[in-house]
């Protein structure tokens, strides 16, 4: 048996995540923001789905809430068809404890081993250090960082903390996983060596993914992508494109990056 076909990644079937008419309003003084408005998102076990929106479009506003993190103002957010908006503090820390998270900065621990790292969220769970220790150096394997475990953080380049972060996602057990911007603040090479990594985890080992963006390169690799303009969920590219014409057109000073990311 090969060390791959001897991770355990849990089985999951059906709706993984599923949003309706989620809204979500920051009080700015007395200004409302509407960072979120009327979000419909469905996600099914195994899929790798990404959310593509340009700066300031509520991606990192999404991501909260689907990530147990935040609290919505209105509307469902079902995980594995538990309503989280019924749960209390410690039924949503239960909850973010099975979400394998993936951030733009790292944050791995600086004064662990890139090992000890992994192991943390199974160290969290009580797992005994031995097992533990095993999962951990599987993991490190399946993201390729099998000779890289014994190294600090601050030892290892941008792309092989990031591929440390997974990995501990991964060690979550994770029901999903929930990547914002993972590439943000790595070359583009080592983006695309990313990319092939989160692409080989859905495809060898069904590992349900969602990914926030706003690079369409990584936006391609995905199976299926969404578009997020102003808070509003599109599920095809023209609808998105009609959005954002029409959000410059009543509002010319916003930034939209390069020409605008949806284009
Ligand atoms: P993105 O991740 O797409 O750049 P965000 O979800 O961070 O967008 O933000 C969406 C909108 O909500 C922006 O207008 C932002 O300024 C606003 N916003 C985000 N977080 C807060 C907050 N905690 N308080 C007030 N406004 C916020
Ligand atoms: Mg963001």
């Amino acid at each position: 048996m090969n060390q791959q076909q001897r991770i355990e990644l849990p089985v999951t079937s059906g709706i993984v995540l599923e949003t309706r008419d989620l809204t979500k309003i920051y009080m700015q003084g007395k200004a409302e923001i509407r960072a979120l408005d009327g979000v419909n998102l469905k996600v099914e076990a195994g899929e790798l789905v990404s959310v593509l929106g340009p700066s300031g479009s509520g991606k990192s506003t999404l991501l909260s809430m689907i990530g147990a993190l935040d609290r919505q103002t209105s509307g469902t957010i079902m995980i594995e068809s538990q309503d989280i908006g019924r749960m209390n503090k410690n039924q949503l820390a239960e909850v973010r404890q099975h979400i394998g998270f993936v951030f733009q900065y790292f944050n791995l621990i600086g004064r662990l081993t890139a090992l000890q790292n992994v192991e943390l969220p199974m160290t969290v769970k009580g797992v005994n250090s031995q097992v533990r220790k095993e999962k951990a150096i599987e993991f490190m394997n399946l993201v390729g960082l099998g000779d890289r475990v014994n190294h600090r953080p601050s030892e290892l380049s941008g792309g092989q903390q990031q591929r440390v972060t997974i990995a501990r996602a991964l060690a979550q057990e994770p029901r999903f996983m929930l990547m914002d911007e993972p590439t943000g603040n790595i070359d583009t090479r080592t983006r695309d060596e990313i990319l092939s990594l989160v692409k080989k985890l859905n495809e060898e080992h069904k590992v349900t993914t969602v990914i926030i963006t706003h690079d369409a390169v990584v936006a391609s690799i995905t199976n299926r992508t969404v578009y997020i303009v102003d808070g509003k969920l599109y599920n095809t590219h023209e609808e998105a494109l009609a959005a954002e014409q029409t959000s410059r057109e009543l509002n010319d000073e916003k930034t939209y990056g390069e020409g605008g990311v949806l284009a």
